[in-house]
C-alpha cells in the first residue's frame, strides 16, 4: 500500500516537474528571431560591436608594441586569430540560407573561398605586420588540400597575405575544437613564440589558455562548442 502511495507521489512530482520545464515559457518564434538577426547586421550594429572589441585589442597591441620597442632583445611575440566571422564574414552565405540550412551547406558555401574580410580585424592584422609580430590563423575548417587552398586564397584575396602559419584541424581529428585549438597555441608556444593576442568569435577559441589577452568578438549566427 505504502510502496504504492509512494509511486503514486513519485509520478505526479516527476510529471509536474516535466511539465515545468516543457511548457514554463513558449520560446521566441523561430521567424521573429531570424528577422532580429538580420536586423542587428542591417542596423550596423553588429558591425559596431566588432569595432568595439577590435578597437579595444587595436589598443592593447599598441601598448605591447610600445613596450616591445623599449625592450632590447625582441622575443618572438605573435597574435592568433580565428577565420570565420573574426577575420571573414559570412554573413551573406547565412543570410541566402535564411540563417538555416545543414551544417554542410554551411560549410559547402563558406568553403568556396569568396568571402569579405571584417575591416576591423583586417586592422589589427595590418598593425601586426607592421611591428613585426608573427602572425598565425587556427581554423576549425578541416585539413583538406581543397579547403586549405581555398581558405588560403580567401585570405589573400581580403588582404591578409603575411603570416607564419595557417592551422587547419586535422580531418579525423575527435576531440573538441577548444581542445585542438589549445592544443595548437601550445604547440606555437613549444616552438618559441610569445602569444600576446588571441581574437576569436567562440568562447573555444580563447578558451585553454596560452595567450596574455583573449578578445571574444561578437555572433550570434551560429555557436561552436
Ligand atoms: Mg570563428
Amino acid at each position: 500500500m505504502l510502496s504504492r502511495i509512494n509511486l503514486a507521489l513519485f509520478s505526479f512530482i516527476l510529471l509536474s516537474l516535466c511539465s515545468s520545464i516543457l511548457y514554463a515559457t513558449e520560446p521566441q518564434n523561430l521567424q521573429i528571431t531570424k528577422d532580429i538577426l538580420g536586423k542587428y547586421h542591417d542596423s550596423g550594429a553588429y558591425e559596431q560591436d566588432l569595432d568595439e572589441v577590435g578597437y579595444q585589442a587595436q589598443a592593447y597591441l599598441a601598448e605591447v608594441i610600445a613596450e616591445q620597442q623599449k625592450q632590447k632583445s625582441k622575443g618572438k611575440l605573435a597574435v592568433v586569430f580565428d577565420i570565420d566571422e573574426t577575420v571573414l564574414s559570412n554573413y551573406a552565405y547565412m543570410q541566402k540560407l535564411n540563417f538555416g540550412g545543414t551544417s554542410n551547406e554551411i560549410v559547402n558555401l563558406i568553403e568556396e573561398g569568396k568571402s569579405p574580410a571584417i575591416p576591423v580585424t583586417l586592422a589589427l592584422y595590418q598593425q601586426a605586420g607592421k611591428a613585426q609580430i608573427y602572425v598565425f590563423f587556427i581554423t576549425g575548417r578541416k585539413d583538406t588540400a581543397g579547403v586549405r587552398k581555398n581558405t588560403a586564397d580567401n585570405l589573400h584575396a581580403a588582404g591578409f597575405d603575411k603570416y607564419e602559419s595557417l592551422i587547419l584541424k586535422p580531418v579525423n581529428y575527435k576531440p573538441t575544437v577548444s581542445t585542438y585549438k589549445t592544443a595548437a597555441r601550445k604547440k606555437i608556444t613549444d616552438q618559441g613564440y610569445h602569444i600576446v593576442l588571441n581574437i576569436g568569435d567562440q568562447m573555444s577559441d580563447l578558451n585553454g589558455g596560452y595567450a596574455d589577452r583573449t578578445y571574444k568578438l561578437p555572433n550570434p549566427y551560429y555557436y561552436i562548442p
